[in-house]
């Protein structure tokens, strides 16, 4: 079924785009795709001109429970259940080649339907997630067990060591900021450790997610592996979180929602692993390139629309440098180029939504209203034709004169909106830095070894980048303190996530 109109895509568009985007997509259960029970569906937006873009299936919690059976169903399946640890690499490694050969469709697809820059989609949710299912394609041949040597009790003699087994039916719930990759930093582990899962992407951005499933089912894995349910957070997102058959629940997203998904999942305690909000500090020192300062911190903020959970948000300049590297930032700022995502020249796209757009309005309404100041940015941008003129776009914006009680220093924004403040003592620093419910990640610029590691073991945060940002990798493990999240994303650690271990003693005496 045509479900959108194809005169409404940009000339550039992929033709394996344009007719992904003319199907109705249905939910992906045991290897199936079909309509939701309801036979409802919900249309994909595209932010940047606020037109519909495609249609899929609005999933219900008899969906949910369909797809729990399936991974249930594929969980005892001795395709899936006996396969060597070699062999699930090779799906993996196969899913890899796939997500490599359709790259350039996967970034197109995420920039229409999230609003961010192809390029942006093509290096870091299309190539990140290749890397990711290559990283964990190595694991299930090499995740082993221990043999423990043990305290000698009475005259027994103790063979003891432990195994690592599957968790079971992984519920994984996403965001819509880097659809694919944060599907794929759940999936890959899960998958690799052999569960099951059952996905919900965000109902903003659940097509690239359904393309995956698609090269998913391409790959080889066994129907019921992988099921995606598509639909509302208050219904199937609701429902994985409290489904009795679902072991573990993996979840990115708000803070808030992080809250709700722990209280659902208690009911049959299934293990709960978090990845939530953010308002990271970007630091800079005194004895910093302010050029190039500048430029990161422009980088930290604006990248992705500001659409970050590791966003440096909050930036701490000392007030030797202040006044140089701000001036140098609002420059940057205002240089940034918005636009379509899909324009090459576009170095920032629209927001993901109408909703967000607000939300991100209503902040720097509320900074002004407690006295911040707007040094650049807050509006629409002029110029950008009539197609766009229902787009969601917003400048860069940076606001200075902020204090820590403000809600725009205190609450994530998610949004390419910068506070900025000074700072004279490092003691002082560090308090402030800290000084946020959230623990997600923090930089700091400076070529001073002893202050940077000070300041590093000091942070209460998952992750410190020093004369960088925003950096992931595969193999480092990424998660949050306090409030940003329980558990670790990625590394060796997150094998721990995905699987139970069973500690075996065999008396040989
Ligand atoms: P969100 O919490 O609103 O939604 C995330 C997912 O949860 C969506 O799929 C949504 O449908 C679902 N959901 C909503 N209500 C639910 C409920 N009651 N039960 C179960 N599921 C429900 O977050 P968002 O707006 O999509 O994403 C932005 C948030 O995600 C930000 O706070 C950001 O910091 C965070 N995030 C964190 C990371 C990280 O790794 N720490 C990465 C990306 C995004």
């Amino acid at each position: 079924m045509t479900t959108v109109d194809s005169t409404s895509l940009p000339a550039s568009t992929p033709f394996g785009v344009s007719s992904f985007l003319a199907v109705e997509h249905g939910l992906y259960i045991g290897g199936r795709w079909r309509p939701s029970s309801s036979g409802e569906t919900i249309r994909s937006i595209n932010p940047a001109t606020g037109r519909p873009l495609a249609t899929f299936a609005r999933g219900t919690e008899s969906d949910v429970d369909d797809a729990v059976t399936a991974a249930r169903a594929a969980l005892a399946n001795p395709e899936w259940r006996d396969i060597s640890p070699l062999q699930r690499g090779e799906l993996l490694h196969r899913l890899a080649e796939l997500v490599e050969a359709h790259a350039d469709e996967l970034a197109f697809l995420e920039s229409l339907d999230n609003g961010k820059p192809v390029s942006v989609a093509r290096a870091v949710d299309a190539g990140t997630t290749a890397k990711l299912f290559r990283y964990f394609a190595g694991w299930p041949s090499k995740f082993e067990g221990s043999t423990i040597p043990l305290s000698p009790r009475g005259g027994l003699k103790i063979l003891n060591y432990t195994v690592h087994e599957p968790i079971g039916v992984v519920g994984a719930i996403v965001p819509w900021n880097f659809p694919m990759s944060m599907a794929s930093w759940k999936l890959a582990p899960a998958l690799a450790m052999g569960n099951a899962v059952v996905l919900k992407p965000a109902e903003e951005t659940s097509l690239s997610t359904l393309r995956l499933a698609e090269l998913v089912e391409q790959a080889g894995f066994p129907p019921g592996v992988l099921n995606v349910v598509t639909g509302s957070g208050s219904v199937v997102g609701a429902a994985i979180a409290a489904h009795p058959g679902v072991d573990k629940v993996a979840f990115t997203g708000s803070t808030e929602v992080g809250r709700l998904i722990t209280s659902a999942a208690l009911g049959n305690m299934k293990k709960v692993s978090l990845e939530l909000g953010g308002k990271s500090p970007h630091i800079v020192l005194p004895d910093a390139d302010v050029t190039a300062v500048a430029a990161a911190a422009a980088e930290g903020i604006f990248f992705n629309q500001g659409q970050t959970c590791t966003a440096g948000s909050r930036l701490y300049v000392h007030e030797d440098v202040y006044d140089d590297v701000m001036s140098a930032l609002v420059d940057h700022a205002r240089r940034i180029v918005v636009g379509p995502g899909q324009d090459p020249a576009t170095q920032m796209g629209p927001l993901v939504s109408a909703r967000q757009l607000a939300t991100v309005q209503s902040y720097v309404e509320s900074g002004l209203s407690e006295g911040a100041e707007l040094v650049t940015g807050g509006a629409r941008p002029s110029g950008l034709g009539d197609e766009h003129s229902d787009g969601y776009f917003i400048e860069p914006t940076v606001l200075t004169e902020t204090t820590h009680s403000m809600r725009v220093v205190q609450e994530e924004i998610f949004g390419p909106v910068l506070v900025a403040m000074r700072w004279r003592e490092v003691d002082d620093l560090i308090d402030k830095a800290n000084d946020s419910p959230y623990g997600l990640s923090a930089g700091l610029w400076t070529n001073d070894l002893k202050q940077a590691h000070r300041i590093a073991a000091a942070i209460k945060a998952g992750t410190v980048w020093i004369n960088c940002y925003n950096l992931t990798d595969p193999a480092s493990p990424f998660g949050g303190y306090k409030q940003s999240g329980w558990g670790r994303e990625m590394g060796r650690g997150v094998l721990e996530q995905y699987t139970e271990t069973k500690s075996v003693w065999v008396n040989l005496s």
